[in-house]
């Protein structure tokens, strides 16, 4: 790339091939990080032009299914957006009826982060085409360390006894790394010149990101998020109907309660997968 000392392209290659590693249950166990990343550790990224020239599109598409199966899913396929399921139905069957335990508990999951059903369909018929990929849980042997748990409350308020801190724990790092996934190839995207890339993630940010406080910051009075890297949940607030997407993708049944629930929750966690989907352009 013209223009670039040596040096700074042997940077842009090796941030590369860090964003290109498998994400492992190390790369985000620990206590959850709230500042930003220091300087040298802020990737750098080979800069792009924009718009990006239309014939870059399929061989960057190809890029961000590699980057997806280099960090961990079994799967990864180009989606037309069209073909994401969007159903009103998402939101109630996957929120309120019956009613997730994670309901209300953060500003990224119903009913306090709503958009309505049509804003939502036109939200993604804005793009054509979107990155999905499967995700298996990740095998953990012990007991990870993801610092403090203070999730009880959501269990034990409703009578039931203190939920198992290790299947918290379990479930924290595969919160984390469906994160991180989406994280990695929204910014690919972003820095190649698709500046509108978004990720769609499933789950409860609460338990991934903010256990250490068991409350959300950003749906008191005054208070606002303490991540940059959360987004509104795709089933609830996106209407996006993931038990027909998989099917359509060929990855088989999703699981009862979908993308959101946990494995231990499920008929039979082996047979148990999450979606991850970005939509590019
Ligand atoms: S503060 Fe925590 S729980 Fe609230 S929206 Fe942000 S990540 Fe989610």
């Amino acid at each position: 790339m013209e223009g670039y000392s040596k040096e700074q392209l042997e940077e842009f290659e090796r941030w590369r091939q860090q964003r290109h590693k498998r994400i492992e249950v190390a790369d985000v166990a620990g206590p959850v990080r709230v500042a930003p990343a220091k300087m040298e550790e802020t990737p750098r990224f080979e800069p792009a032009t924009w718009p990006v020239p239309r014939h870059e599109l399929s061989k960057n598409l190809a890029k961000y299914v590699g980057l997806a199966l280099d960090m961990g899913a079994v799967d990864a396929k180009i989606v037309n957006t069209k073909d994401i399921p969007q159903d009103l139905r998402a939101y109630y069957v996957g929120c309120v009826i019956p009613s997730c335990r994670w309901l209300n508990s953060n500003a990224n999951c119903p009913t306090v982060r709503t958009f309505s059903f049509e804003h939502m369909k036109k939200f993604i018929s804005e793009y054509d085409l979107a990155v999905a990929y499967k995700v298996l849980p990740p095998k953990i042997e012990e007991v990870p360390d993801v610092g403090p748990i203070q999730l009880d409350m959501y269990y034990t308020m409703g009578g039931a006894p203190a939920p198992d801190k290790a299947m918290l724990a379990r479930n924290i790092i595969r919160l984390r790394i469906l994160l991180e996934m989406a994280r990695r190839i929204r910014a690919e995207a972003y820095y190649d010149g698709y500046l509108m890339a978004a990720p769609l993630t499933s789950g409860p940010c609460l338990v991934a990101k903010c256990a250490d406080i068991r409350r959300c910051p950003a749906i008191e009075k005054g208070g606002h998020c303490r991540f940059v890297d959360v987004q509104p949940n795709a089933s609830g607030c996106a209407y996006v109907n993931f038990y027909a997407l998989g099917k359509k993708l060929g990855w088989g049944e999703l699981q009862v309660g979908g993308n959101c629930a946990f494995p231990e929750d499920t008929p039979d966690p082996a047979s148990y997968y999450n979606i991850g989907l970005v939509l590019i352009d």
